[in-house]
């Protein structure tokens, strides 16, 4: 989409980069025009747009940022399995109409659905009805319902108090309304992005629950696949989380992305580009677009 960016006059990490975020095409709160325009507001430079299997936000993302003077990639943010866990690839600076990717994540976003008639049974048992339709209702696009409009529905009936008790109590491994679920494999979300001349970038990796050890092998075998960046900046990571992922980052020579993984005003803890900087000694991943 746009493929080379190079700021004229500031070093790397002193640009404002967030390449992490949702609109109403997932389960972001608001439409892409407007994260592209909170994005502006908030002095972000370079953004990129990374729904949940999800592409139907960049065009309008594309023209918005054009409009307001941000320079937006191509982003999407790719639901795997790994082992049993579920495990999420960002794919940023694609060919949006690569038709590999595109076939790709239709496969898995008819996957959802079915996974919420699951979902929905299972919350059923518990005695809370009426949840698929109830997620289907927050989701603008009912193709990517996802646990997030599962947990808004919690919190409008009145189950839970907020989003962050939902992920407490249900929806999550071992609790009500989880259900296993088959994804794409990390080597398809890794071939798929690479294939389409893209950057696959882990994202989050402080939200698996995996030992070290096998962080370890993750992260071998993402880079053995061409995997090329981690986040280390990242919304959910505390100062302790950036500290451990910058040194693998440069440990494994991945490059180091930044993203607020924004979804909306209230929602979330971090607002489009106001994370702090990447730690210096890293490549940012940016230097690649
Ligand atoms: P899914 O892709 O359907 O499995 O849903 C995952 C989505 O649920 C994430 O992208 C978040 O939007 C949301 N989510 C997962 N865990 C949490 C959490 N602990 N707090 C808030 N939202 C969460
Ligand atoms: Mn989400
Ligand atoms: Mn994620
Ligand atoms: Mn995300």
């Amino acid at each position: 989409m746009h493929s080379s960016f190079r700021h004229p006059s500031l070093p790397c990490t002193v640009l404002n980069c967030d390449l992490h975020c949702h609109s109403t095409c997932s389960d972001g709160l608001l439409p892409p025009a407007e994260v592209v325009r909170r994005a502006a507001a908030n002095g972000v430079d370079l953004l990129a747009l990374t729904d949940h299997d999800d592409l139907d936000g960049l065009d309008v993302a594309g023209s918005t940022a054009s409009q307001v003077g941000v320079t937006l990639i191509a982003g999407v943010e790719i639901s795997i399995e790994w082992e049993t866990l579920q495990i999420h690839v960002l794919g940023l600076g694609f060919d949006p109409a690569d038709q590999a990717l595109n076939d790709g994540l239709a496969g898995i976003r008819a996957g959802r659905i079915e996974r919420a008639r699951k979902m929905a049974a299972e919350l059923d048992r518990v005695g809370i009805g009426g949840s698929f339709e109830g997620a289907i209702r927050h989701a603008a696009n009912p193709n990517l319902v996802s646990r997030a409009h599962f947990g808004r529905y919690l919190v409008e009936i009145g189950a839970c108090k907020d989003l962050r008790s939902v992920f407490e109590s249900y929806l999550i491994p071992g609790r009500p309304g989880y259900v296993d679920h088959r994804w794409a494999t990390l080597a398809d979300s890794v071939r798929w992005i690479s294939d389409a001349g893209g950057v696959a970038a882990v994202a989050h990796p402080a939200r698996y629950k995996l030992s070290r050890g096998d962080m370890r092998r993750f992260l071998g075998e993402f880079k053995e696949l061409g995997g090329q960046a981690i986040e280390v900046m990242s919304g959910s990571h505390t100062p302790e989380h950036v500290e451990l992922y910058g040194r693998l980052a440069r440990e494994y020579g991945f490059f180091a992305s930044r993203g607020s993984d924004f979804h909306g005003p209230g929602e979330s803890y971090v607002d489009l580009g106001r994370l702090p900087p990447l730690p210096e000694g890293l490549r940012p991943v940016w230097q690649l677009f």
